[in-house]
């Protein structure tokens, strides 16, 4: 057996180093953790462990598929490149849609392909059904997110971690919250309801905090008020590299009172006061950031209090939120938008895709690393769009997803040990290019060789048709050569895992290029000069409950959703209610019950625990919509509004109702 250094592919912050396992024959039989991976140190989670299952399973996708008579049937790669010359050869590249995401995070398999697609002119989407929302709340404020080396943080003697389920979302972290605690630091976990983190940080002795869904902002505009008056303000700090400091301090002076704020969070006055005292005696406080908030519709003014807050408190460079802004690398070199040339597309919303194209919009769309059918709001909307008669669809992926089985042509793919990619990561700082050590099993193309295949068959530039991911790995090297130290830029080429140094010359990426507790940018978009607590809306909708989204141990957004013991492990598709909700309901464990509002309806088996209050209903990943009564999953409840800052995905803001199926 052989072991080949690569990174797991997955949308997860931990982006662990893996060790590829090949037989005699060279060919791929599982993998491992890397133990000289310095974030993951060894360890995978039980997803990812048994990813062979995905590579190597019997419903991988082999060879092309093209529909006839309205079912799917197997092709050749020629007569499937030929459909797609027929389907989108003609189009006007205005009618064409590039619909890509997450599906691999290597960034060439991402972005290389939207050069071909950009020859073509064709409309992309814009990046805001993740993190787009408190990046942007982020940015006004404590400007790119670089934030700190989280492998540090085990120097904190305070770790908040505020909206992160980080048991369930960035694993490795909880080794070193464990030994934050061990060694008599605090640790507090704010959400809203009882995560799996929320417990275990519990059972280590440290502290859990749930708040009011959407009440962030009060919370942490209550204790920047608190930090003013008990002296823990860092005054010099604000003065020496803040603006809007004194704005700021006069708008929440007297207006987040302990007792408003326990009002907005539901938290206790004397649980506010204990935080406030717990950050005003730390030496050395972190927090540690999540998608909680940022899949709300006040998610930015969310994210701009507790930016806020670290300012205040002259700990803005211990706030860590999920981005890769670290590494400085640019995805346009891959992506090449000059090739629109004066074409120049704006992309529409990604959370408008169902409407666009109920609207009748594109008439062709091209899809990779992408499940739009599940993934994107109001997808009820989306699949209908998807199957329209006078849409010609193409999809590139490794197994039959919900997307692909609406397509007129689908493209097999290429597993990880099958290509060659460069990956980073949101949550640490190591890069890695990982090297294809095998071929595929069968027929399938990775994402730079399929494209480069359309390239060739639409008579495309020439440099189009030879897409090679070794040439484009040593273009990205190169092109970054000044970002790497000559030793980094060596053990980068050996396959290593290596941690970057910080960027040299650094600025802080905002207007001032000072920290922004005022701005102007906000006020031109009536978001208010400095961050408030304005209470999430639900999107309009009057359902009485919330509906909450988490994050599943079994399946990975929907990358897993088609592997029999990952969907085994996930079990049937349920809905958590209080068990006092459910009672006065007159609803019982095991039932099924259909969640609805004013977007769709949804199927699903009623489970009771109090992990979450009374009012709020959880939905763990994606349910499988295979097993649903309406094929569908979780975003066929879930709205197209846009967040307050950057049109993000407010996928935590539905609110629904429950009955009887
Ligand atoms: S999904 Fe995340 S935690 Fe699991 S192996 Fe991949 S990067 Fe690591």
């Amino acid at each position: 057996m052989s072991l080949h250094p690569s990174t797991c592919p997955l949308d997860c912050p931990d982006s662990c180093g893996v060790l590829l396992e090949t037989d005699e024959h060279g060919r791929f039989t599982g993998l491992r953790g890397n133990p000289d991976h310095s974030w993951s140190e060894g360890h995978l989670c039980g997803k990812t462990a048994i990813y062979h299952e995905v590579a190597l399973g019997a419903n991988r996708l082999k060879v092309p598929l093209v529909r006839q008579g309205g079912a799917l049937r197997e092709a050749s790669w020629d007569e499937a490149l030929d459909r797609i010359a027929e389907g989108v050869g003609s189009l006007d590249g205005e009618e064409l849609l590039a619909l890509s995401y997450a599906g691999s995070m290597g960034l060439m398999a991402r972005h290389g392909p939207m050069r071909v697609m950009n020859a073509l002119g064709a409309r992309c989407t814009d990046g805001s059904i993740c993190d787009s929302t408190s990046a942007e709340g982020h940015q006004v404020v404590l400007g790119d997110a670089v934030g700190p080396d989280l492998e540090r943080v085990v120097e904190a003697d305070l770790l908040v971690i505020w909206g992160c389920d980080a048991r369930r979302t960035m694993q490795h972290l909880m080794p070193r919250v464990k030994q934050i605690l061990h060694k008599g630091g605090q640790v507090v976990v704010i959400d809203v309801y009882r995560t799996d983190t929320l417990r275990m940080v519990e059972g280590w002795g440290g502290r859990g905090l749930v708040v009011s869904p959407g009440s962030d902002a009060s919370l942490a505009l209550g204790l920047c008020e608190r930090a003013f008056q008990n002296g823990s303000a860092d005054i010099s700090f604000l003065k020496e590299q803040c603006m809007g400091a004194a704005e700021l301090r006069a708008e929440i002076a007297g207006a987040y009172t302990l007792e408003r704020v326990a009002g907005d969070t539901g938290l206790a006055p004397s649980e506010i006061e204990w935080l406030s005292s717990c950050l005003a005696g730390s030496s050395e406080a972190w927090i540690k950031t999540g998608i909680g908030w940022n899949r709300r519709r006040n998610g930015a003014m969310s994210m701009r209090a507790v930016c806020s807050l670290a300012a205040v408190l002259g700990i803005a460079d211990h706030l860590h939120f999920e981005s890769g802004d670290h590494f400085g690398l640019d995805n346009d070199w891959l992506s090449q938008p000059e090739r629109l040339g004066d074409r120049g597309r704006e992309p529409i919303r990604h959370i408008e895709v169902g409407r666009e194209l109920e609207a009748g919009h594109f008439r062709g769309a091209v899809v990779w690393g992408h499940n739009p059918a599940v993934v994107l709001p109001e997808s009820g909307r989306v699949q209908a769009g998807l199957a329209r008669d006078d849409l010609f669809l193409v999809v590139h992926e490794l197994v039959l997803t919900e997307t692909a089985r609406l397509a007129d042509v689908v493209l097999p793919a290429t597993a990880l040990p099958e290509y060659t990619d460069v990956f980073k990561s949101y949550g640490h700082r190591v890069l890695q290019i990982s090297r294809k050590v095998c071929d595929a099993p069968a027929e399938q193309r990775s994402n730079l060789r399929t494209f480069a295949s359309i390239a060739q068959r639409l008579g495309m530039d020439e440099d189009l048709c030879r897409l090679d991911e070794e040439e484009l790995l040593t273009g990205f090297m190169n092109h970054h050569r000044s970002r790497f130290t000559d030793g980094e830029f060596e053990r980068l080429q050996r396959g290593e895992p290596v941690k970057l140094q910080p960027r040299s010359g650094l600025t802080r990426g905002t207007p001032s290029g000072r920290i922004e507790l005022a701005s102007d940018q906000c006020d031109e978009q009536g978001q208010g000069r400095v961050a408030a607590y304005v209470p999430d809306d639900g999107c309009s909708m009057a359902g009485r409950f919330w509906l909450h989204p988490t994050p599943s141990v079994a399946t990975h957004n929907s990358t897993y959703s088609h592997s029999g013991r990952h969907v085994r492990r996930a079990g049937s598709p349920r809905v958590w209610v209080h068990p006092e909700d459910a009672r006065e309901l007159g609803l019982t464990a095991g039932q099924d019950v259909r969640l609805h509002n004013e977007v769709g309806s949804l199927t699903l088996s009623l489970a009771l625990n109090d992990d979450a209050p009374r009012g709020m209903v959880r939905v763990e990943g994606f349910p499988d919509p295979a097993q649903t009564s309406e094929g569908l999953s979780t975003n066929a409840l879930t709205r197209s509004t846009a967040s307050d800052l950057a049109a993000g995905f407010c996928q935590f803001s539905a609110r629904v109702d429950l009955s009887p199926a």
